[in-house]
């Protein structure tokens, strides 16, 4: 039997991580900026490959930000990146032959890449039924339902973001109103404030703020309502075990996870059981290990 090496993908708007993975771990990762095209994309991870000592049989799940489909490892689109309809696993398969490389590739959305990391290695190991909530700039998620990632008809199921809150509520960054994003993504909590008081500050600067600003207390208190209501929407639809909540403004804003958490408690009610609310572990890898396991 030949050996074979497993590597991981993590490609976002600013940063593209190649990684190898061994025992559900990231031993050695390279990082970049981001290529504009999907083809300067693909040579950085064939190069990255390269440099990380790929040889031999190798195996390369790759998370990408936007929608994507992984049965044909396209991405249909992603607004981040500015791509339409790329045929990412061919692009990388090509830049690697480029280099000698002969690659096996997976390509999954980010978001559903990191939330199958944190279930098989991070705080979602031991259980079944997980949801992530990541909470950055805007509001990701994936869910993980009897052992298996759930992907829906064409690849967005878990969007948790853009679920909606409020009917005909704000505007969200997707085009529709009322979505869980629109009050409690970090966008959408900075240009509340903004409103409130002309001034433009990052939502951890605002979160930092709440015991002397009303505004900054405002803005944070509706977020975090949103927030359990999102959770509780979660409980109510598929009775997760653990909701794992990460992302950039959730490891920034010290303390957030476990006001959600008991704001989450309080709605659920003694009848009804709760889930878990756990902070996520991986941080920045579990997109990287998470996409890597998807591949095997
Ligand atoms: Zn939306």
């Amino acid at each position: 039997m030949s050996r074979e090496m497993l590597f991981g993908a993590d490609i976002g708007a600013s940063h593209i991580r190649v990684g190898r993975v061994v025992a559900e771990r990231v031993v050695q990762k390279i990082e970049e900026t981001t290529g504009r095209s999907p083809q300067a994309a693909a040579r950085q991870i064939a190069d990255a490959l390269l440099e990380l000592r790929a040889s031999g049989m190798v195996r390369l799940g790759i998370g990408c930000a936007g929608r994507v489909c992984p049965q044909t490892g396209r991405v249909v689109f992603s607004p981040n990146l500015g791509w339409r309809d790329v045929d990412l696993a061919f692009e990388v398969v090509r830049a690697a032959a480029e280099v000698g490389l002969e690659l096996l590739v997976t390509v999954e959305n980010d978001v559903n890449a990191g939330v199958w990391g944190e279930f098989r290695c991070g705080a979602g190991r031991g259980t079944r039924n997980i949801a992530g909530v990541f909470v950055g700039t805007g509001i990701g998620g994936g869910l993980v339902i009897g052992g298996k990632l759930l992907r829906g008809a064409s690849g967005g199921g878990g969007e948790v973001g853009h679920a909606p809150f409020e009917a005909e509520g704000a505007r969200c960054a997707c085009g529709r109103r009322g979505c869980f994003e629109a009050y409690a993504g970090g966008w959408a909590v900075e240009a509340r404030y903004e409103r409130m008081t002309g001034r433009r500050l990052k939502a951890s600067e605002i979160w930092a703020r709440r015991g002397s600003d009303p505004s900054a207390a405002e803005v944070w208190s509706k977020a975090i309502e949103v927030l359990a209501h999102l959770l509780l929407m979660l409980s109510a639809v598929v009775d997760v075990e653990r909701v794992v909540l990460g992302g950039g403004v959730v490891e920034r804003c010290n303390g957030l996870a476990d006001e959600v958490a008991a704001a989450y408690k309080g709605l659920v009610g003694d009848d009804w059981d709760a889930a878990d609310v756990v902070a996520a572990q991986l941080k920045g890898d579990a997109t990287l290990v998470g996409a890597a396991l998807l591949a095997l």
